[in-house]
């Protein structure tokens, strides 16, 4: 893919980058340029570029406003104590926005023109990558959306794809603290056949009022079950769910509905390494009151890019409780060993690194 780039002629000042840098949240602040490749039937993917940051100009009627045809991605760059800059297995995220592209009705951008339009971008605003301290990192988030001017239902003739980057802090301020959990009993996130393995907005739209709904009750995230039965666990808004029993097997539930994390996969590997067997299937919340309640389970964590790994506390629902496990130690290792490779302070031995400058 030739790309063309347009530097921009107003960048934020070093003062200012380096405030932003000093705390940047998450999700406030972006970096100097964005990416953007468009596509039509009659020319596939043309127009390459990467411009300044700036405001998009849409036509009231295109379809992504009113149908929600969109795809997109969540990673990250990291700086590693010598000064290069690395994304954590880019070709994994290429290939997830390929099948969500598939459920979406999208046409397909390859894995190799995904991870060159994020990595050109990184480089040209590399200064942007936070030093490695505190768990700071550049958050990518590319996306596919549909640009088509038309309010009939079908899949969108144009399509644009964009990257865009924001620096992001330390998910947990003050040190990791277990996530206290919400279960709806209204609400579902996907069915049998619908968007559930897809990464897509409508999920997210979908997923807030039950969000809402944990956060009115004291709660920091919300647990999904299933949609038939709502006897089995999937995930929480945004994070895929693990199960440490007493003889050192993990469960974590199976693929259909969720979404398979990059976190999730990696984590299958890594407990792999670390000598503990990952089972991957139904797993009840009978099994959840039963696990905590007789110690058979011992810890439970979520994962997902922004928070990589974290402890699940109490879990709680309309007239009932689960109160946390006992531990938090193989929880706490696996996410170390992670990180580590993140940052680069442990030999990469799987190859998940790839390194952008
Ligand atoms: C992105 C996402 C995850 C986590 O995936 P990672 O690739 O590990 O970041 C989990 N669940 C949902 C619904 C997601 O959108």
């Amino acid at each position: 893919m030739d790309i063309s780039t347009t530097p921009s002629s107003a960048l934020v000042s070093e003062e200012r980058l380096a405030e932003i840098l000093a705390n940047p949240g998450f999700g406030l602040h972006f970096t100097d340029h964005m990416f953007t490749v468009e596509w039509t039937p009659e020319a596939g993917w043309h127009g390459a570029r990467i411009e300044p940051y700036g405001p998009l100009t849409l036509d009231p009627a295109t379809a992504v406003l009113h149908y929600a045809q969109e795809t997109f991605e969540g990673m990250k760059a990291y700086r590693h104590e010598d000064g290069s800059i690395w994304s954590f297995r880019p070709e994994e995220n290429a290939a997830r926005m390929v099948r969500s592209s598939h459920r979406l009705a999208f046409p397909v951008l390859d894995v190799e023109d995904f991870v060159q339009a994020v990595d050109a971008l990184v480089e040209l605003d590399q200064r942007w990558v936070p030093e490695p301290a505190g768990e700071k990192s550049l958050y990518l988030r590319p996306f596919m959306i549909a640009t088509e001017k038309f309010l009939g239902v079908r899949p969108s003739q144009h399509v644009t794809f964009m990257v865009i980057a924001s620096p992001a802090g330390a998910y947990f301020k003050g040190g990791v603290k277990p996530v206290t959990l919400w279960l709806t009993e209204e609400y579902t996130r996907a069915g049998r056949g619908g968007m559930g393995a897809a990464k897509t907005g409508g999920n997210y739209a979908s997923s807030l009022v039950a969000q809402q709904e944990a956060i009115a009750q004291g709660c920091d995230q919300v647990v999904f079950l299933d949609a038939q039965e709502g006897r089995y666990v999937e995930e929480l808004g945004g994070m895929n769910m693990y199960f440490v029993h007493d003889d050192g097997t993990i469960v974590t539930p199976e693929t259909g509905t969720i979404l398979e994390g990059i976190t999730r996969s990696s984590i299958i590997e890594l407990a792999g390494k670390l000598g503990h067997q990952v089972v991957e299937r139904r797993f009840s919340i009978d099994e959840w009151r039963e696990g905590v309640a007789s110690g058979r389970i011992t810890e439970i964590f979520a994962c997902g890019t922004a928070a990589v790994v974290t402890p699940v506390g109490e879990l709680r629902w309309e007239g009932g409780s689960v109160p946390a496990p006992r531990s938090d130690d193989l929880t706490m290792r696996i996410r170390r060993a992670l990180v580590d490779i993140q940052y680069g302070r442990a030999e990469d031995t799987f190859g998940w690194m790839h390194r952008i400058v």
